[in-house]
């Protein structure tokens, strides 16, 4: 299996409850490699740019304005199958269907508070990683 990065985000209901370093240390206990890390507190316009494939549906003002209530933190994670693989640790969106032991599930607060965020394909990590990240902020290593 390939070598991928995937885009993680832990969202603003995970950070207001100091939750940052619980989850990072799930990601390392899973075998992630934090390869680029930062906080930061979306404007609307970067949190609409985001989730520019939501545009239109009805939960997209809510879910810019909830991802623009607090701070975030967003980390490049890199491992074997990362994308599938940090789907799987995640779990499904709402947290009353994520199966147990997932992040989800553990810690989300609703469908829309849930948590984590999760690029869903390469094309979108490839797109993720780049709305966040400069070249030069991934630190991959041996
Ligand atoms: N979301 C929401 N209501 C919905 C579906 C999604 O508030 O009915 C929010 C939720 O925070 C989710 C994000 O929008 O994580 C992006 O939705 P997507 O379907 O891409 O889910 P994900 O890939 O994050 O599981």
């Amino acid at each position: 299996m390939a070598l991928e990065q995937t885009l993680s985000i832990i969202k603003p209901d995970a950070v207001k409850r100091d939750l940052i370093g619980r989850i990072l240390a799930r990601f390392e206990a899973e075998g992630f490699r934090i390869v680029a890390a930062k906080m930061l507190h979306l404007s609307e316009a970067q949190a609409q740019g985001f989730y520019a494939e939501h545009e239109g549906k009805a939960f997209f003002a809510g879910l810019v304005d909830y991802m623009t209530s607090a701070p975030i933190m967003v980390t490049v994670l890199e491992k074997e199958n990362a994308i599938g693989d940090y789907r799987t640790l995640i779990g499904a969106t709402n947290p009353e269907e994520a199966a147990p032991g997932t992040i989800r599930r553990d810690f989300a607060l609703s469908k829309t508070q849930n948590s984590v965020h999760g690029s869903d394909g390469p094309s979108s990590a490839e797109r993720e990683i780049a709305y966040f990240f400069a070249e030069s902020e991934i630190c991959p290593r041996d």
